[in-house]
């Protein structure tokens, strides 16, 4: 919406334009920071009320200008014929409605006389040869009387320079003569005008350089004809002046409805989208709808396209001060949301930073409850717990499960020959031994003493006993030397499958009754089946 109320606001002058650019290309980057939108709107304030100061002063010169020139045409005698209209003239510029909203056709009347002075001037020369040679210059009978010239109003359409076309073949020398004093004095007076409104209007450049070419010559040239032309050609010029700001000043009105309506069709969806805004939203439509609508009623009936322009601004202001309350209102709930949401935000970090510590707490605690502090296996508990779900996923899916229970041998005779301390680190390397040999699916654990038990998923009982053999000769082999003597450490193990029927307790008890199977037959021996039968 401020993209394109800039838009509308554009042409005022260069460094304003250069300003709504910028602001423009800030909303486009979507620059939240409130500094850079304060200094903006500073420089945008100054430049506005820079240029409203201007354009008084621009329209007070104007004014000046133009009474002088009128006084000065008063006291000419060529003139009498129109003085009522230069009288009227006079009065209309001292209103300070024709300087705000009437000026263009001001100028229209103005050009009007100036043109019918002049003709009538000629019309009504004293002296016989004069009369023929100024009748004939001008075009006209020598009997066009004053009121007639008078009433000849000249607009646009009926305007026409080649009415004076003739004058261009008379190639004769001004007399000298009062009246001829007078008319260059005229000439030079207007050109010097001329010179005046030239800095104050906007024109083409083809205008502007053909304006600039009149001024010249009325200034200097003292040659009638040439002077008469440029008189004709001011006057042709103000009204082109006219038509191109009216035809101008309708292209941007135009553009301008365009854009306000888009404008307000913007608010009505923003309303229709934004259920938690529906207040302010409202409101604003309202007032943008009621500034449009009073907006359009003037397009309507005015006529008076510089109070168009001026009721335009004041239209335009008055919605930047609605958008901006709007945007006050709303900025100041985005802050107040935007806060909550902060606060909301820190204290859902710091909610999760200390669950997630609480968490992590939780699972060392728990690994620590799991594991054994001298192997540093999992202990019994773990064992429970993983018993527990590989035995649920053999019942659920029936591939085989195996279960081994270990015993290292004569272990108390290692104690008694060389120490507690000795026995504790055979347990520790023998436990390192299994657990880096086992595959990882396989589980082992410390069951207690110098026990061990392990649980071999997708395994049978008759594979299990292989990897244990494998393992039993592995741990055969360890470089065990206690005080210079190489000691070898074994293990007993029985091992059994799960059978249908079987719970979580069955398979441990037949492996454990292999076991002492196994002591029984000598140690160093996995035995398989464990039923007491065997
Ligand atoms: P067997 O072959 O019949 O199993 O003979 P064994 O000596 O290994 O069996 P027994 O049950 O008679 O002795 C087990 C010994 O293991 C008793 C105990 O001192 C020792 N032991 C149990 N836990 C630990 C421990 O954590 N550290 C040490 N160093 N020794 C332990
Ligand atoms: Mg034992
Ligand atoms: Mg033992």
């Amino acid at each position: 919406m401020l993209v394109r109320t800039s838009l509308a606001a554009e042409g005022q002058g260069p460094e304003l334009d250069g300003l709504l650019a910028r602001l423009r290309e800030e909303i486009r980057k979507g620059n939240s920071d409130s500094g850079t939108w304060h200094e903006l709107q500073d420089r945008i304030d100054r430049k506005v009320s820079a240029l409203d100061e201007r354009k008084a002063d621009a329209d007070k010169r104007l004014a000046a200008t133009f009474e002088k020139l009128l006084s000065e045409l008063r006291g000419q005698r060529a003139f009498l014929p129109v003085r009522d209209k230069l009288k009227d003239l006079d009065k209309r510029l001292r209103k300070p409605a024709t300087l705000q909203h009437g000026l263009n056709e001001w100028f229209i009347d103005f050009a009007g006389t100036l043109q019918a002075g002049l003709a009538a001037a000629g019309a009504q020369s004293p002296g016989d040869s004069r009369r023929g040679f100024l009748g004939k210059l001008f075009g006209k009978s020598p009997g066009v009387d004053a009121s007639a010239v008078e009433s000849q109003t000249i607009t646009r359409t009926e305007f026409d320079a080649d009415q004076v076309s003739e004058a261009e073949h008379l190639e004769l020398a001004a007399p000298v003569s009062e009246e001829n004093d007078q008319r260059l004095r005229i000439a030079r007076r207007v050109g010097e005008l001329l010179g005046q409104m030239l800095d104050q209007v906007v024109l083409e450049p083809a205008s502007e350089a053909r304006a600039r070419r009149l001024q010249e010559s009325l200034l200097a040239s003292d040659d009638w004809g040439e002077l008469r032309e440029g008189l004709s050609g001011v006057a042709e010029l103000v009204i082109a002046a006219v038509t191109r700001s009216q035809r101008e000043f309708e292209a941007f009105l135009r553009r301008l409805d365009e854009r306000l309506d888009t404008l307000k069709k913007y608010f009505a969806e923003q309303e229709n989208a934004q259920a938690g805004r529906l207040g302010a939203s409202a409101e604003l439509d309202l007032e943008i709808s009621q500034e449009l609508d009073a907006f359009g009623q003037k397009v309507e009936s005015s006529q008076d396209f510089r109070g168009l322009k001026a009721s335009v601004s004041g239209h335009l202001s008055s919605i930047r001060e609605a958008v901006g309350r709007f945007r006050a209102k709303e900025s100041e709930r985005e802050k107040y949301l935007s806060e909550q949401l902060g606060a909301m935000q820190e204290k859902m970090a710091a909610m999760e930073a200390q669950a997630e510590h609480v968490k992590d707490e939780l699972r060392q605690q728990r690994q620590r409850a799991m594991t054994d502090v001298l192997t540093q296996l999992p202990n019994r508990e773990a064992w429970q717990e993983r018993l527990e779900t590989e035995y649920q996923r053999w019942r659920r899916y029936g591939n085989p499960l195996s279960l081994a229970v270990l015993d290292i041998d004569l272990f108390k005779r290692v104690n008694d020959s060389y120490g507690h301390k000795a026995g504790d680190r055979v347990l520790q390397l023998v436990a390192k031994a299994l657990r880096d040999r086992l595959r990882q699916t396989d589980f082992i654990a410390r069951f207690g003493g110098e026990e061990f038990v392990v649980l071999f998923p997708e395994t049978s009982a008759e594979n299990a006993k292989v990897v244990l053999d494998g393992l039993r000769a592995h741990i055969r082999e360890l470089p065990f030397h206690f005080r210079g003597d190489p000691v070898s450490v074994t293990f007993s193990a029985g091992v059994a499958g799960f059978e249908p029927d079987d719970d979580a307790d069955a398979a441990f008890d037949r492996a454990d009754r292999s076991l002492y199977q196994a002591k029984d037959s000598g140690r160093d021996i996995v035995c398989i089946g464990g039923k007491t039968d065997q």
